[in-house]
């Protein structure tokens, strides 16, 4: 959390008042409430068809050597889901598959006034390389991914989330091979009974 001092609008000294059942701070000068508010990161979970994501060993603080999915800060004129695109590829050389990414989930907790804001985007399973703030890049399997090494909550949820919702097809044992849903879930032929329909 910012530490403010000074009002920014008229640079007065702000003090502490008991506002709204909450205590918020006061422009001395102009009477204004000055509302701390938060700040929004952005991050990329990067998938493959066969079941990897790309996870960087962090070479700065907080959470130096343990691992996250690629990212960092957006600024203010650009578009979210950009800056997530540019803040990944600072730290890691991807290969995105389309432009599109896709929000995975938004996460923010009381300790902190960030807000992480996670889009998911799928690459190629090319060779990494990364920039100065990471000490590493690499692949993990969706099976491999090192919880307990993993940096912050957000990292964490994040990641739950979007294994919740789309890696069940790799947990289930199809590891290694591209998902093709047609050919694990045949469409049912008009007439066809349910239980005549089986995953091949
Ligand atoms: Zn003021």
């Amino acid at each position: 959390m910012v530490d403010l001092k000074f009002c920014p609008y008229c640079r007065g000294r702000l003090v502490a008042r008991l506002l709204f059942d909450k205590h918020r701070l006061v422009c001395t000068q102009c009477g204004r409430i000055v509302h701390q508010n938060h700040r929004v990161a952005v991050s990329t979970i990067a998938f493959t068809t066969t079941g990897h994501m790309v996870l960087v060993r962090r070479a700065i603080e907080p959470g130096y050597g343990r691992w996250v999915i690629p990212g960092g800060y957006s600024e203010v004129g650009e578009k979210l889901d950009k800056a997530a695109m540019r803040e990944t590829l600072e730290e890691v050389e991807i290969k995105p598959i389309s432009d599109r990414l896709v929000l995975s989930g938004l996460y923010s907790y009381p300790s902190t006034d960030l807000i992480l804001v996670v889009y998911a985007i799928q690459v190629e399973r090319s060779v990494l390389t990364w920039g100065p703030e990471c000490l590493e890049a690499r692949w993990f399997s969706f099976r491999d991914i090192p919880w307990s090494s993993l940096v912050f909550d957000s990292t964490k949820d994040a990641l739950h989330d979007w294994l919740a919702a789309n890696g069940s097809c790799w947990q289930s044992g199809l590891e290694g091979r591209a998902v093709d849903t047609e050919r694990q879930w045949p469409r049912r032929q008009a007439g066809e009974h349910p239980s005549t329909v089986q995953p091949q």
